[in-house]
């Protein structure tokens, strides 16, 4: 299609993930620009600017675009507009719903009242390259001569960060244990007590904390893509390799896969497209399991549990959606390269007794 571009994405006011997740949506959605990658959102304290303005959302991308410099300005003019920026009302660095700006687009070198790339202030603020160094690394700023990763190495006190990309993968990483299996099989109550008695570190999914997990959910509609995004988002912080542990074991209460699979249920078209493309690339990124743990069980017993459990969004669960799900689980684990415990939650009280025990024993000999 083009050139690639690297942009910056700033939030610190109204509700920020969301913001910058439509940002996200509306940029691919405009003509002749792809987004193609993401970071991890981070939070940042302000830098310059009144005092007393709120902490920043911040996360760079990466675009392709057939666009010339000034169109994709533009073009993130527009969409700060859409998203309620209100430009003759600001101070400078002062506090704004949106902020996009233009880091790096190829090789481009310009300057003019209108538009200065790469951007003239990017090497100095850690805000923008923690994020950018995650997925461009080894890019060079074609004006300093020096890759993202030596630029964040010279402000920040982690060079870990900026790491090359081929160094990424530490030789002696904490092991993953990832436990999958439809919703209610126990993926939280089994990371329970493998994070006891293993004993492991326990990641939990912050399915709580998604805003967009609502009863809309997997019927799609306006929620679906920002949700998907949470998790992807989430994920990314959870389990970058970037800050991975070098020692220990770590659990999850679900898998990354598992993301796909929703995914595939809740969206179509568009967004489906932007979706994937955004989860291979981050994909890259995570920690992949070194043990699968596979809970499974009958859609009745779930449907039992989930009635049991009352989560609004879980409502919409169906013994089919269920049945889809449970073959999704089982093909991950047919094609998976690393070691398969099965579980059938029927038969096996996670909870107490030797069923436990003897779920954890095959774990511990998975891990070896
Ligand atoms: P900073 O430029 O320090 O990040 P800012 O983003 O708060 O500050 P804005 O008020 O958003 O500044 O933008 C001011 C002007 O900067 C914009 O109208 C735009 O024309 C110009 N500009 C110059 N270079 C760029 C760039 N690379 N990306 C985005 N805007 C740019
Ligand atoms: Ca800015
Ligand atoms: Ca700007």
């Amino acid at each position: 299609m083009g050139r690639i571009a690297y942009i910056a994405l700033g939030s610190n006011v109204g509700d920020r993930a969301w913001t910058v997740m439509q940002a996200l949506k509306a940029l691919d959605d405009a003509e002749g620009v792809s987004v193609r990658k993401i970071s991890q959102m981070i939070e940042t304290e302000p830098v310059g600017g009144p005092a007393g303005q709120g902490k920043f959302i911040n996360a760079a991308a990466q675009v392709e675009t057939s666009l010339e410099p000034l169109e994709l300005l533009a073009v993130l003019q527009q969409v700060e507009d859409a998203l309620g920026r209100r430009r003759n009302h600001e101070q400078r660095w002062g506090p704004r719903t949106c902020d996009l700006d233009i880091l790096l687009m190829g090789e481009t070198v310009m300057e003019s009242d209108a538009l200065t790339i790469p951007h003239p202030r990017m090497h100095q603020r850690p805000f923008v390259l923690r994020p950018l160094a995650e997925i461009a690394a080894e890019v060079v700023h074609p004006v300093l001569g020096r890759t993202v990763a030596q630029l964040l190495a010279e402000v920040a006190e982690q060079p870990a960060a900026g790491q090359p990309e081929a160094a990424r993968q530490p030789p002696a990483a904490a092991p993953l244990i990832s436990i999958i299996g439809p919703p209610a099989a126990g993926k939280t109550t089994l990371a329970e007590a493998v994070a006891e008695e293993i004993p492991a570190r326990l990641i939990r999914e912050d399915y709580a904390g998604n805003p967009f997990l609502s009863d809309s959910y997997l019927r799609g509609g306006e929620f679906a893509l920002p949700s998907q995004l949470y998790f992807l988002f989430s994920r990314l912080s959870q389990l970058n390799l970037q800050a991975w542990p070098a020692g220990g074991v770590c659990v999850t209460d679900y898998g990354f896969c598992q993301d796909a699979v929703y995914a595939g249920i809740s969206l179509s078209g568009e967004d489906l497209a932007l979706y994937r493309r955004l989860a291979a690339g981050a994909e890259q990124r995570v920690k992949a399991p070194d043990v699968l743990v596979q809970l499974d069980g009958p859609e009745e017993l779930l449907l039992e549990r989930i009635a049991r459990r009352g989560r609004p969004h879980e409502r919409v669960f169906s013994a089919e959606f269920l049945a889809s799900m449970r073959r999704a689980y089982w093909k991950i684990v047919t094609e998976a390269a690393v070691p398969v415990v099965t579980v059938d939650v029927q038969q096996v009280d996670l909870l107490a007794g030797p069923g436990r025990a003897g779920v954890l024993k095959a774990v511990r000999e998975a891990l070896k």
